[in-house]
């Protein structure tokens, strides 16, 4: 069912889309604050260390932090919005938080207009 025409609109938004699997980490500068820093120290302590996750990979020993809810969803850097993870398990969760935020954004250009002439072009 997808035709040239989505694939059209792909290439066009290719900017803003183009991060997928990689929602944090890329360097935005936003992860880089002390203020991360401080709550990415004390979620690592509040779960001991070990990953809130334990997806199959799991190496149980966490050395990141990772947003409950994501914060294109609207998540907040707090503490009580951060869990422990390990490597594998995050890029894991990252996958699937950005595959779900592809899944919304397509069922945002549902109508074929909309599709395109995305938003914010
Ligand atoms: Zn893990």
């Amino acid at each position: 069912m997808v035709t040239n025409h989505g694939r059209r609109t792909e290439a066009c938004t290719g900017r803003a889309t183009e991060g997928r699997g990689l929602s944090w980490g890329q360097g935005s500068g936003r992860t880089g604050t002390s203020q991360w820093r401080n709550i990415r120290a004390a979620v690592l302590q509040r779960d001991a260390r070990i990953c809130q996750l334990k997806y199959s990979g799991c190496t149980r020993r966490a050395s990141e932090v990772d947003h409950i809810v994501s914060v294109a969803d609207g998540g907040s850097d707090s503490v009580h919005n951060g869990r422990a993870v390990c490597t594998s398990c995050h890029k894991v969760q990252t996958q699937r938080q950005a595959a779900a935020a592809r899944r919304r954004q397509r069922a945002k250009l549902s109508s074929p207009d909309a599709g395109r002439y995305p938003p914010g072009h």
